[in-house]
């Protein structure tokens, strides 16, 4: 039996996603950004929360955490490193550990960068990775508190999971992060198609999410840190791909 996610909009911009285990019927909330889009989505599906999934301590992420909570009595799991700035945690997680919801298998990835302790949700036997704010399509969360150096090597551990991964991540800023990207990238003909696509979902007032990871690999230039062409853009051929990547970071800070 399968992962079945449910996709919807939360707050202004946020992702909302449930995670369901078919074989145990456990249903497990992805953040908790908004607690009235995610009764609904439950409801709609007619399924049961019964785990909280959570990737870092930024708000538009935790907020309904303690509402759904005293509703369901869900657990609630959490990434260890910002135990301090998140409450109502009932299980610390760190980069290599294994959350079960029933006979699902979420691994744990540290993605440091956007949030020190930001963590990653990845069920390899179903393809579904839960990036939240740390990879965007064709883009990544802002560097709010961590170095380049770890930001990417986090980056590169996800480029390493296989093409056929969907990506769910945190925010619809697809659009925008198509229009920087090709303004350091335009001759990529991957991004070219993929920016096509985006516009003509959201033209139709479509979600942009889940993207496959081996689409985002050809086209988001922050997986593309190492690509010689995009050292070139920022005149830093022959630099570390860390350096190319902060380069990048800032470009977009910047746009
Ligand atoms: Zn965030
Ligand atoms: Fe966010």
């Amino acid at each position: 039996m399968a992962l079945i996610v449910d996709v919807f909009p939360a707050r202004s911009d946020n992702f909302g996603y449930l995670a369901h285990d078919e074989a145990s019927g456990r249903t497990a909330a992805i953040d908790a950004p908004e607690a009235g889009p995610i009764k609904a989505a439950l409801a709609r599906r007619g399924w049961t929360l019964t785990d909280i999934l959570i990737t870092h301590h930024h708000i538009d992420h935790v907020e309904a955490i303690a509402e759904l909570k005293s509703a369901s009595g869900a657990r609630v799991v959490g990434p260890a490193a910002e135990a301090d700035k998140i409450e109502e945690l009932d299980e610390l997680v760190g980069d290599g550990d294994v959350v079960e919801l029933g006979d699902t298998r979420f691994d744990v990835l540290a993605t440091p960068g956007h949030t020190l302790g930001h963590v990653v949700f990845h069920d390899s036997v179903g393809g579904h990775l839960f990036s939240a704010d740390a990879l965007f399509s064709l883009g990544v969360g802002r560097m709010f508190e961590g170095t380049p150096g770890p930001m990417w090597a986090g980056l590169e551990r996800l480029r390493a999971l296989p093409d056929a991964t969907l990506v769910y991540c945190g925010h619809e800023y697809t659009e925008s992060n198509a229009r920087f990207a090709l303004s350091i990238d335009p001759e990529n003909a991957a991004l070219k198609k993929r920016a096509e696509e985006v516009k003509s979902l959201r033209e139709q007032g479509k979600p942009t999410i889940p993207f496959p990871l081996g689409e985002d690999k050809l086209a988001n230039p922050f997986l593309r840190a190492d690509a010689p062409e995009l050292a070139e853009h920022y005149g830093l051929t022959g630099a570390d791909p860390a350096e190319v990547f902060a380069a990048i970071r800032k470009g977009k800070d910047n746009f």
